[in-house]
């Protein structure tokens, strides 16, 4: 047989050594800028078009490069960097693999500027998929200018790869908060589209943590440091009760380079265990230092995941560390742990007055005169989630039945689909039986023998038909506010809710200043509790963030998907019968009843058949 083995040509190989280290735009803005950095900049500009897609520039004042140096760093396997491999345990820089421009080089249009501090003039490089187009000598500031064009024009499957310009901006906003929040004391400022996204003067960590992530964010940082022999911790965690249902604030810094490390971030967990609502995440920004020879960086192409010597440790020291500043910062209750924790009153709740309870009854009450009985009948048994739930379950003091949540589903079910409800009204209450199982199921018989219905996945259902039929009629109800409801966000936060605001209309938020670090609320859907809001906003960020919806159809569907989620009746909730024949004429009255919206079954039924042959 002939010899088939060839050496492939060098801007194959780049091409294909492109593919690691270049996935998206968000890739060439970290290496652009992590190589400003390592050139000792103390001013970088990012600007951006289109997500990056067409064009990405990063200029600095760094060293800038000789006219040699400025050929040969588009090679691959070129850097100054290092030298040998040993000098991988030693390492001070961000980049060290020779690669990124090589890589960059290989699938884009690149134009370099550059020139260093004793040359007087400077070089300019242009280079066209691994080919150099032209070399010239130019005039230029002292410091280096990298203009990426039409990212993967060569590699077509790649650009159709890219997802949209907003959700590939979103990437590149992620990496610039990772950048510059590991570097404070360098100046950033970033543009996108002709407009000016951020404007980061040199400041120490805090004060970029609040410059990127909006002013409120100050009072929510308590500070975490720890100097020890293996590691020098510093930095900041948010405290619990401004946990969050989005993971957006996490940072880990080792060494002044952003990682992720779901082992390390596993002991912070625990550190904030029992401190914050279930289903929220703590913020933190977290710095780690550690002798460059005990972490590994070269596991992974973009470095990100890198491996400490003694992990072991590192994780029970950032464990207690962060609990010692959560009692210290007086957020915890107690860190006496010999003391009986079930004794202890939750930190929330320790200069709280208790709550009266207050039973209002309506002795003009009876169930079988109205389909919705009147507001403010309490009858104690109908609790639905709410933003306190969690809380009666913490303390069990609060037994005051919040009277409006009670009136929720009855409202409801009147607007989904009230002509059903009162057609059948008659017919559903004196010849079906309703019964909660278990504070989960809702069993109902029906001809041929009993239906036994999930009732959390039911409500989704019912809840996402009426959401999504809101928002292509354009016509739901909502209830002003009397006073607007002012919430913080970040910037990123703030940007996603500004993208998701037309949707939020249409089923009745009513928007007010929707801009830096803040909206306004003015107004709510009928279904939703003003207390609901923030809960409401937050999961729509985290689920929005997790997954960007491609067209309209598809944020509507999700917008639909997450209040359903958020707003439904959960398993462990008792539902008086009222609302169990409720619930259950509305969800017959769905177009699709057999799935929830999360395609999981909502019902089975047991026919008489079935019983009876169990009875053999
Ligand atoms: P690495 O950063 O891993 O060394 P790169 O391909 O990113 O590899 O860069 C190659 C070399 O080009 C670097 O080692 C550095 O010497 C030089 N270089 C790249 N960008 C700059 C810059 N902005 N300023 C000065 N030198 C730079
Ligand atoms: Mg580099």
């Amino acid at each position: 047989m002939a010899d088939i083995i060839r050496l492939l040509p060098d801007h194959v190989a780049n091409q294909i050594a492109a593919g690691e280290v270049v996935q998206r735009p968000a890739s060439v803005v970290k290496e652009l800028m992590e190589n400003a950095i390592d050139a000792g900049a103390t001013e970088i500009q990012l600007i951006i078009k289109d997500g990056g897609k067409t064009l990405i520039q990063v200029v600095d004042n760094g060293k800038g490069m000789s006219g040699t140096d400025a050929r040969l760093s588009f090679e691959r396997h070129a850097t100054s960097k290092i030298q040998k491999a040993e000098d991988l345990f030693n390492l001070h820089t961000k980049g060290f693999r020779g690669e990124a421009l090589a890589s960059i080089a290989a699938i884009a249009h690149v134009e370099m500027l550059t020139k260093t501090e004793e040359d007087e003039i400077g070089t300019k490089i242009k280079i066209e998929g691994s080919k150099v187009v032209s070399q010239e000598v130019v005039v230029a500031p002292k410091g280096t200018s990298m203009l990426v064009k039409n990212l993967f024009f060569n590699i077509p499957a790649r650009r159709n790869f890219l997802k949209s310009d907003q959700v590939e901006y979103r990437h590149i906003v992620d990496e610039f908060h990772r950048i510059s929040l590991a570097h404070p004391q360098v100046s950033f400022n970033f543009y996108n589209n002709g407009s000016d996204v951020f404007q980061l003067p040199s400041n120490d960590f805090r004060k970029r943590i609040v410059q990127i992530f909006g002013r409120k964010t100050d009072e929510k940082l308590v500070p975490v440091s720890e100097d020890t022999q293996v590691v020098k911790i510093s930095g900041f965690i948010q405290k619990p009760e401004f946990a969050k249902k989005s993971r957006g604030e996490q940072f880990f810094f080792a060494n002044n380079r952003f990682i992720k490390s779901p082992y390390l971030h596993h002991a912070i967990l625990g550190a904030f265990e029992g401190l914050i609502r279930p289903g929220t995440h703590p913020g933190y920004f977290i710095n780690l230092e550690v002798e460059p020879s005990t972490i590994d960086i070269n596991i992974h192409p973009t470095k990100t995941e890198v491996k400490f010597d003694d992990e072991h440790t590192l994780y029970a020291i950032l464990k207690s560390t962060v609990k010692h500043s959560l009692g210290q910062f007086n957020v915890m209750p107690s860190l006496d742990f010999e003391q009986d924790q079930n004794l202890e009153t939750p930190y929330e709740y320790k200069n709280k007055q208790v709550d009266i309870p207050q039973v209002v009854v309506d002795s003009s009450f009876n169930p079988f005169e109205a389909v919705k009985p009147p507001k403010g009948n309490s009858t104690g048994h109908y609790s639905k989630s709410s933003a306190k739930g969690w809380e009666n379950m913490y303390v069990g003091l609060d037994i005051a039945v919040e009277t409006d949540n009670h009136s929720n589903l009855e409202f409801e079910s009147e607007i989904v689909n009230s002509s059903i409800f009162d057609d059948e009204k008659e017919e559903v209450e004196t010849t079906s039986t309703t019964f909660q199982l278990r504070k989960k199921y809702i069993i109902t018989t029906i001809k041929s023998g009993m239906v036994v219905i999930n009732q959390n996945r039911a409500h989704q259902r019912v809840l996402y038909e009426k959401f999504l039929k809101n928002i292509t009629i354009k016509e739901a109800v909502s209830q002003q506010l009397l006073f607007p409801l002012s919430l913080s966000f970040s910037p990123g936060e703030v940007s996603i809710l500004k993208d998701i605001k037309e949707n939020l209309c249409t089923v009745g938020f009513v928007f007010g200043d929707l801009n830096g670090d803040g909206v306004e609320i003015k107004g709510v859907p009928v279904l939703v509790a003003e207390s609901e809001v923030q809960m409401i906003m937050e999961q729509l960020i985290s689920d929005f963030q997790q997954e960007v919806p491609g067209d309209s159809f598809s944020q509507s569907d999700m917008l639909a998907k997450t209040l359903a989620k958020t707003l439904s009746v959960k398993t462990g909730e008792t539902l008086d019968e009222f609302s169990q024949v409720k619930l259950v004429n509305d969800l017959f009255a769905c177009k699709e009843t057999t799935l929830s919206p999360f395609n999981r079954r909502v019902y089975i039924t047991i026919t008489e058949n079935d019983i009876d042959r169990k009875f053999i």
